[in-house]
C-alpha cells in the first residue's frame, strides 16, 4: 500500500488534469441520474395520456388548493386563538388538573408545527411546479405523443453529453496514468543503471526487465482503477441515492436495509459453506492417512491379524467423510433456492411497501410516515429504477478491489528493487583521482561473491605507472574478479585499493572510471553503427579520430569491406557476419579511442586468429607504452608484452616475475606451462 501511494504521489505532478477529471466525473454522475430520471415524465405521459403541460398545471392546481385549503387554514387559526386565550389567562383552567395547561400548550405547538409544515410543503411544491412550467414545460408541445418525442430527444442528448464527459474523464485519467508510468519507468531505469553488479547478480537481468515492464503496467492498471472507477462509481451511486431519497428517503432506507439483510444472510451462508468444504478436505486427508497406514503396514496387519481393527478404523473415517460431504451437498443444494427466495423477498417487500402507498393513496406505513404526499405509480417506478441502477456501480466497484490489490503487490515488487541502495556509491563529493602517474596498490584485498566462500584472499600487489602486468592462473582463480575491483564493479570486503595514493572506496567514481579502458573476452556491441560503437569510447570523438583508432586496432581494414562501412549497423544481418575476432577488434578500437591511463585486457585475444593476432600484438605494443596495463591471457605471445607476470591460484597471488624465473621457481606456472594451458603454446612448440 505504502509503495503504491508513492507512485500515486508521482502523479501529483499532473494534478490539474486529475482535478478536471474529477469535475468531469461529477458531471457524468449528475447526467447519469438525470438520464434515469427521464423515466418519470415518460411514465407520466404514457400512464395518463396527458401532455406535460396539462400534468404540470394539474400539479400546480393540486398544491395551490392544498396550500390554501380553508379547513386547514381554519384549524391553524383556531389553534392560534386557543393559544392566545391560554396566554392571556395564566391561571384560569389549570386549577382542577395539575399540569393540564403545559400539556395542552405542547399539543398545540406540535399540531401547529405539523400543519405549518404541510402548508409550506404544499406551497413549496406549487412554487416548484410553477417554476418548472415557466422554465421548461411551457416550451414543450401541448400534445401527449409530441411531448413524448421531445423527452426521447432530450434523453438522447443527455446520454451524448454524459458520453462527452465520460470521454474527457477517461482520457484525462489515461493520460495522467501513462505520464506517471513514463516518469516512473525513467526513474527505475536510472536506478537500474546505478545499481552495482552484485545487485544485478542477485536480481538478474530478466527480473529487472519484467519489473520495469509487466509490474509497472500492473501498477498502471491499479492506478487507472483508482482514479477512474473509485472516483466515478461512488459518485454515480451517490447521485442515484440522492435522487431516490428526493422521492422518498424512507422507502430508500427501507429498501437498502432489506438488501443489506439479504447480503448479510448470503455472507453467512457462504461462510458456513466454506467451513463445511474445509472440513470435507480435512476428512479426506484423514481417510487418506488411514488408507496409507493400513496398506503401508499391510505386512504387520496381516502378521498380527489386525484386519478387523483396521476395518473398523477405516469405516469410522469413511463415515466421517461421508457425513461431512453430505452436509456440503445439503448446503450447496440450499444456496440456489435460498438466494432466489431472499432476492424475491427483498424486492417483493420493497414493492409491497411502495404498492401499498400508491394503491391506498396513503402516506403512512405501520404508523410511520413514508412520503410527504401520496405518490403516484410514476414516482414509485422511478424510485425503483434509481435503486436498481445502483447495482451497476456496485458491480463495477467489486472488480476494482482485486485489480488495485495486484497493483499494490506490483508496486511492492518494483520498489523492492528500486529502493536498494547501491553498495558502490558514486562519491560525487569524494576526492578526485588525478591523472594517473604514480602507481596502483592492492593491499590485503579480500573479496567473496557469496559470504564464507572467498574468491580473493589477501591479495597484495604494487604496480608502478606505465607497467604492463600479465595475470595468469587456472580458470576460476579470481583474475577477472581482481581486475573488476579497479573500475569498482565490486568493492573488496576487506583491504583497500589505491590509485596514486587515493583509496578507490572514497574517490570520486567518475574520476576513476574516466581513466580506465576495458576490453573483455565477451565483446558487448550496441545495436548501432560501427562508428557509434567505437565512438562510445569517448564522448564527442570526431569521425577521423574514430578511424584512426580503428586503424590502430587493425579493425579499419575489415570495416571498410562491410556493406555500409562505418555506417553498418551491428544489429543488422551484415553485422551478424562479424566474427568474434572482428568484434573484439572493434572493442579494442573503442578502448584505444578512449586513450585511457589504465588499460584492462581480459582474455580479449581469445577469439582472434593467428594472422590478425600478429598485427594486434604490434598495435598493442605501441598502445600500452606509457599506460598502466593489466592483461589476463592464455597466450605466450601476449605474455611477452608484460614487464611482469603475476601468477594466481585459489584467489591468492602465488608468484611474480619474468617467464624465465617463473618457469624455474613457480610450480603453478610450470604446471600451467606443462598442461599446455597456454593456448598458443602447442603451435609455438610445433613450430
Ligand atoms: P578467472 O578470471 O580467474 O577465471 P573469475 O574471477 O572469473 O576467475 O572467477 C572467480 C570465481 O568467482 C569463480 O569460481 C567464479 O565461478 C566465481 N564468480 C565469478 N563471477 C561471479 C559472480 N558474478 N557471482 C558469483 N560468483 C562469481
Amino acid at each position: 500500500m505504502r509503495n503504491f501511494v508513492r507512485v500515486l504521489r508521482m502523479s501529483w505532478a499532473y494534478r490539474t488534469r486529475l482535478i478536471i477529471s474529477v469535475i468531469a466525473a461529477m458531471c457524468v454522475a449528475v447526467f447519469w441520474s438525470l438520464n434515469i430520471s427521464a423515466a418519470y415524465p415518460v411514465l407520466v405521459v404514457l400512464s395518463n395520456n396527458q401532455s406535460l403541460q396539462d400534468w404540470v398545471q394539474q400539479q400546480i392546481d393540486h398544491y395551490e388548493k392544498r396550500a390554501t385549503d380553508p379547513a386547514k387554514l381554519k384549524q391553524v387559526a383556531d389553534l392560534q386563538a386557543e393559544r392566545q386565550v391560554l396566554d392571556e389567562n395564566p391561571a384560569a383552567p389549570d386549577q382542577h388538573i395539575p399540569g393540564w395547561r403545559e400539556k395542552r400548550e405542547r399539543e398545540i405547538a406540535i399540531e401547529l408545527a405539523g400543519l405549518e409544515k404541510e402548508l409550506s410543503s404544499a406551497n413549496w411544491k406549487a412554487w416548484l411546479y410553477r417554476w418548472l412550467k415557466t422554465t421548461v414545460i411551457q416550451y414543450l408541445p401541448n400534445d401527449a405523443f409530441r411531448t413524448f418525442a421531445w423527452i426521447v430527444a432530450a434523453l438522447v442528448i443527455g446520454i451524448a453529453v454524459k458520453g462527452v464527459f465520460e470521454y474527457v474523464q477517461e482520457s484525462l485519467i489515461g493520460a495522467v496514468v501513462q505520464r506517471t508510468l513514463f516518469d516512473f519507468r525513467n526513474q527505475f531505469f536510472r536506478r537500474g543503471l546505478h545499481q552495482d553488479l552484485k545487485q544485478l547478480g542477485e536480481a538478474g537481468t530478466t527480473e529487472l526487465m519484467s519489473r520495469a515492464t509487466n509490474d509497472v503496467e500492473q501498477i498502471g492498471t491499479g492506478m487507472k482503477m483508482l482514479y477512474g472507477r473509485v472516483m466515478l462509481e461512488p459518485l454515480k451511486m451517490a447521485t442515484s441515492l440522492v435522487a431516490a431519497c428526493v422521492i422518498s428517503w424512507q422507502l430508500t432506507v427501507m429498501f437498502i436495509a432489506v438488501v443489506l439483510v439479504a447480503v448479510v444472510t448470503l455472507n453467512k451462508v457462504s461462510r458456513s459453506m466454506k467451513k463445511a468444504a474445509r472440513k470435507v478436505l480435512e476428512r479426506m486427508s484423514e481417510l487418506y492417512r488411514v488408507l496409507r497406514e493400513a496398506f503401508d503396514g499391510l505386512r504387520v496387519v496381516k502378521a498380527f491379524t489386525g484386519e478387523s481393527r483396521e476395518r473398523r478404523r477405516f469405516r469410522a473415517a469413511n463415515e466421517d467423510y461421508y457425513r461431512k460431504t453430505v452436509r456440503v451437498i445439503h448446503i450447496d443444494a440450499a444456496v440456489g433456492p435460498l438466494l432466489e427466495t431472499l432476492g424475491v423477498m427483498a424486492v417483493g417487500l420493497a414493492l409491497l411497501a411502495g404498492a401499498y402507498l400508491v394503491l391506498n393513496k396513503s402516506t403512512h406505513l405501520f404508523g410511520v410516515r413514508m412520503v410527504d404526499d401520496p405518490i403516484g405509480p410514476e414516482a414509485l417506478l422511478t424510485l425503483y429504477m434509481f435503486l436498481a441502477t445502483i447495482a451497476d456501480p456496485v458491480r463495477k466497484l467489486s472488480s476494482v478491489y482485486t485489480k488495485m490489490q495486484s497493483g499494490m503487490v506490483a508496486a511492492d515488487r518494483v520498489f523492492a528493487l528500486y529502493d536498494r541502495a547501491p553498495a558502490v556509491g558514486a562519491n560525487a563529493d569524494g576526492p578526485v583521482v588525478p591523472r594517473h602517474a604514480r602507481g596502483i596498490s592492492f593491499r590485503n584485498v579480500c573479496f567473496s561473491y557469496t559470504p564464507g566462500n572467498p574468491t580473493l584472499n589477501d591479495v597484495n600487489l604494487e604496480v608502478t605507472a606505465g607497467e604492463t602486468v600479465a595475470l595468469v592462473g587456472p580458470n576460476g582463480c579470481g583474475k577477472s574478479t581482481l581486475l573488476g575491483l579497479l573500475p569498482r564493479f565490486y568493492d573488496p570486503d576487506h583491504g583497500d585499493i589505491l590509485i596514486d595514493g587515493v583509496s578507490l572506496r572514497a574517490a570520486n567514481l567518475r574520476s576513476v572510471r574516466k581513466q580506465l579502458g576495458i576490453v573483455t573476452q565477451d565483446t558487448v556491441l550496441f545495436d548501432d553503427t560501427v562508428l557509434a560503437n567505437i565512438a562510445y569510447g569517448r564522448h564527442g570523438a570526431t569521425d577521423a579520430e574514430v578511424e584512426a583508432a580503428a586503424k590502430a586496432a587493425h579493425a579499419h581494414e575489415f570495416i571498410v569491406t562491410l556493406p555500409q562501412g562505418y555506417q553498418t549497423r551491428t544489429g543488422d544481418m551484415a553485422a551478424s557476419r562479424l566474427s568474434g575476432g572482428q568484434k573484439q577488434r572493434i572493442a579494442l578500437a573503442r578502448a584505444i579511442l578512449r586513450d585511457p591511463r589504465i588499460l584492462i585486457l581480459d582474455e580479449f585475444t581469445s577469439q582472434i586468429d593467428g594472422e590478425s593476432e600478429q598485427k594486434i600484438q604490434e598495435a598493442l605494443r605501441a598502445f600500452v607504452k606509457g599506460r598502466t596495463t593489466f592483461v589476463i591471457t592464455h597466450r605466450l605471445s601476449t605474455l611477452e608484452l608484460a614487464d611482469r607476470i603475476v601468477v594466481m591460484d585459489g584467489g591468492r597471488i602465488v608468484a611474480t616475475g619474468k617467464h624465465a624465473d617463473l618457469i624455474v621457481n613457480s610450480p603453478t606456472y610450470r604446471r600451467l606451462y606443462d598442461t599446455q594451458a597456454f593456448a598458443d603454446l602447442a603451435g609455438k612448440q610445433a613450430a
